[in-house]
């Protein structure tokens, strides 16, 4: 199993510079990777397997940072394309200057080492950390991951590894969540989960804000300021929503050993119905699930996702005849043939939690 840790750290003025130019370099070679590997498969249609190394002759001081975060740039690179092939994201996008990026460095002969208020990094040396929880002996590390957001505040994300024996735990409650259009989600009882109040009203503040800053004239200082207090925002919508995630997902995780949910492809979804879409990454859902994906089977309980093809919404709960001309304008589930009169989301979600029992069934052989 692996555990991330993250904390704030405090470069010196080198070591800041350092990390701009490690992250910079990073960029510059995601970059250029990704234009190679775009214009090969304008071509071929296939992937093209170009490594950091083919780069350094043209761009020599590419060999003067960590080489590991280069190699992790082009392993991530890799990931997302091979996402694209299976048609689970649009194809990666260039790296921009404005964004938060951060570069990972991997853990070999003891060059990662967490000292009291300090963490020696390659390359940086001993970095200042205020490391506000203590790491269980039993873990090791795996690989750091150093970030500067667009506050300019440094984090490292230390990944660790660790072994522990699960044992699968007997299903005596479960629950279905389907992802609604108002609410978060709705789970098989009815219980409507709302999107925090403070994030909503975060978004439109950030609406306001990004509607004066398109006034201002660009590169002004008024313009400038603009620019930093949405950085601040996003921070603190980025906090709230990950705090709602944590606290709901340890809650559900918790109380259920199997928790079954809608499998959602939004590249797809974004196509046929943006505003859904939207919905769906402003809050998070993809990140809850992972969430509880990992907090489930760190206690030996399941996570189901269904088929996007399961025909969650247009299936009666009652007497399970599938509805195709149910749409999605239509909040009530009526059954022209046993009358059951429902809220459609209630509807999909006892579908959900029932397809997810049958499953984990059939697949533990139950
Ligand atoms: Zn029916």
């Amino acid at each position: 199993m692996n555990k991330a840790f993250k904390f704030r750290i405090y470069p010196t003025d080198t070591q800041k510079t350092l990390i701009h130019m490690t992250l910079g370099h990073n960029r510059f070679l995601w970059n250029k990777m990704l234009d190679d590997k775009q214009k090969h498969y304008e071509l071929t249609k296939g992937m093209l397997y170009n490594r950091p190394a083919q780069y350094k002759d043209t761009y020599p001081f590419l060999k003067d940072i960590d080489s590991l975060s280069l190699a992790n740039t082009q392993l991530n690179l890799e990931k997302a394309f091979r996402m694209f092939f299976r048609r689970k994201q649009d194809l990666p996008k260039f790296h921009s200057k404005k964004q938060d990026y951060g570069y990972t460095t991997n853990f070999v002969n003891n060059n990662i080492v967490l000292k009291k208020g300090y963490i020696k990094l390659p390359k940086l040396g001993d970095v200042k950390i205020k490391q506000h929880r203590t790491i269980p002996s039993d873990m090791s590390i795996k690989n750091v991951t150093v970030s500067k957001t667009s506050t300019g505040k440094y984090y490292v994300s230390i990944l660790y590894e660790y072994q522990i024996e699960i044992k699968k735990q007997a299903v005596n409650h479960s629950i279905g969540l389907d992802f609604s259009m108002n609410h978060f989600y709705i789970d098989d009882q009815g219980f409507k989960m709302d999107y925090p109040k403070a994030i909503q009203t975060d978004f439109t503040t950030l609406r306001i804000l990004q509607r004066s800053l398109s006034r201002r004239i660009k590169g002004s200082s008024n313009y400038q300021k603009k620019v930093l207090e949405i950085a601040l925002l996003h921070e603190r919508i980025r906090h709230r929503r990950d705090d709602f995630l944590h606290k709901l997902s340890n809650a559900i995780a918790k109380r259920y050993e199997l928790v079954s949910v809608e499998g959602l492809n939004l590249i797809e979804m974004s196509k046929t119905n943006p505003y859904y879409a939207k919905q769906i990454s402003r809050f998070g859902w993809t990140r809850f699930i992972s969430f509880l994906k990992y907090k489930l089977a760190k206690e030996g309980k399941t996570l189901m996702t269904m088929d996007k093809w399961y025909p969650s919404s247009k299936l009666c709960s009652h007497c399970g005849e599938i509805h195709t001309e149910l749409k999605l304008s239509n909040r009530v589930f009526e059954c022209p043939s046993c009358r059951l009169h429902l809220d459609r989301d209630h509807n999909a979600a006892i579908n959900i939690n029932r397809e997810g029992l049958r499953q984990y069934k059939l697949a533990f052989q139950l």
